[in-house]
């Protein structure tokens, strides 16, 4: 039987106080005691498409601070606009938003994670958007508001701790952060649970039309990762009939073992009406009830409101950036047909719970999340994930340490 190490200090000071000799106080913050390095690792970003890997001193745990040893992070498509053209002007910081780790230690204070549940060390952890007045709040009420921005690690400004981003060894989570203890996942569940929020939220936006049902025909456009996750999300709230639409078609192919019942490859099919008609046979010959879609391609938001029938939904996620203006027609596309349409973006704490169950749910039913994951880096190959990340050829690229 092994001895837990609490139970040899336990015994070791039994011992000693026994011998009549001093006990060394405890140490204020609690920690793993598997030996945490001197110095952390960070791949800061220098300059546009170039990661450095910066050594550093492992900072203080303040009595609220969480310090986590990093497993594994994805590359998001912001990491990847950040790496080619710094939009938010950001350089030099440590990018990663999609990370997951263990706690290696925490602060006395520290007792609860954002939901309530209890954390230790040694617990799997993921951080989210920190809202800091209203924990239901959208990104899109949080703009309205102008109360100045979500902060999240991975898009902080570099600071004399420098552990802010996910594309590390090691991050400092700060007191008053959102961290979520989700132990019971799997490393490449965590590591997913970011883009899978954003759909969780995308499909309660479409509820909200009140139009998705159990037996709805409903049509996903496009099967980069966004696609396939909405599908797989699809499915496991028990909705059957599901095409997916596309013009690869090994992406098609993963689609239905995702839970598309249909697939419609677009370079099949010449013009519009061709693209609709197969739509439309991919239903028996019913246009689709409800519509997401998950392509940044106007084009792709021009056409899909013909997949569409009279008294439909569309739900329109794919402009997670400015992808320019669509050109659709208001009186055939949406008031002759009387389209409700709902535009969604990120996500809110909310979802973020949903999104633990709902990858429970996926794996339960045996939906092959973990595919999602195409390209693993370790964390010194961080440049190469990022060029992986833009040439598009695969779905979700991933930094796993180790
Ligand atoms: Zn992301």
């Amino acid at each position: 039987m092994a001895v837990r190490e609490q139970d040899v200090e336990l015994i070791v000071r039994q011992i000693l106080d026994q011998m009549g000799q001093a006990v060394p106080a405890p140490s204020v913050a609690k920690t793993s005691g598997t030996g945490i390095p001197s110095t952390a690792h960070v791949a800061m970003l220098t300059e546009l498409g170039k990661f450095e890997i910066r050594e550093y001193p492992m900072p203080e745990v303040g009595d609220n601070d969480i310090l986590v040893k990093v497993e594994g992070c994805g590359v998001c498509g912001t990491d990847a606009h950040e790496f080619k053209n710094d939009p938010f002007g950001m350089i030099p910081f440590v990018p990663g938003h999609e990370g997951t780790g263990e706690i290696v230690k925490m602060g006395k204070n520290v007792k609860k994670d954002s939901a309530g549940k209890d954390l230790n060390v040694g617990d799997k952890v993921v951080t989210c958007m920190i809202f800091k007045d209203n924990p239901d709040i959208t990104m899109f009420d949080l703009n309205k508001q102008n109360v100045g921005g979500a902060d999240v690690y991975g898009l902080l400004p570099d600071d004399d701790i420098h552990l802010n981003g996910w594309f590390a060894d090691y991050i400092l989570v700060r007191g008053g952060s959102t961290i979520f203890n989700v132990s019971d996942l799997d490393l490449d569940s965590r590591i997913l649970i970011e883009p899978c929020a954003v759909l969780i939220h995308a499909v309660e936006r479409a509820k909200t039309t009140n139009i998705l049902k159990f037996n709805s025909r409903v049509a996903v456009q496009g099967c980069g990762p966004t696609g396939l996750i909405c599908i797989a999300i699809l499915r496991t709230m028990g909705i059957e009939n599901i095409t997916a639409v596309d013009g690869n078609q090994q992406r098609l192919e993963f689609a239905k073992r995702l839970g598309a019942t249909r697939t419609v490859n677009f370079m099949e099919h010449q013009g519009i009406e061709a693209l609709t008609k197969a739509v439309e046979d991919s239903f028996d010959g019913h246009l689709a009830d409800f519509a997401f879609q998950c392509t940044g391609n106007p084009k792709a938001h021009a056409n899909i409101y013909k997949f569409i029938r009279n008294g439909g939904g569309l739900c329109e996620l794919g402009f997670f950036i400015n992808g320019g203006d669509a050109q659709i027609n208001p009186h055939f596309d949406l008031c002759a047909k009387e389209i409700t349409l709902v535009g969604s973006w990120v996500y809110t704490l909310r979802d973020y719970a949903t999104t633990f169950d709902f990858l429970k749910r996926a794996k339960g039913i045996g939906l092959p999340m973990a595919e999602l994951i195409t390209h693993r880096y370790p964390l010194e190959q961080i440049n190469e994930a990022l060029k992986k990340n833009l040439e598009m050829t695969g779905l979700k690229i991933a930094m796993v340490n180790e």
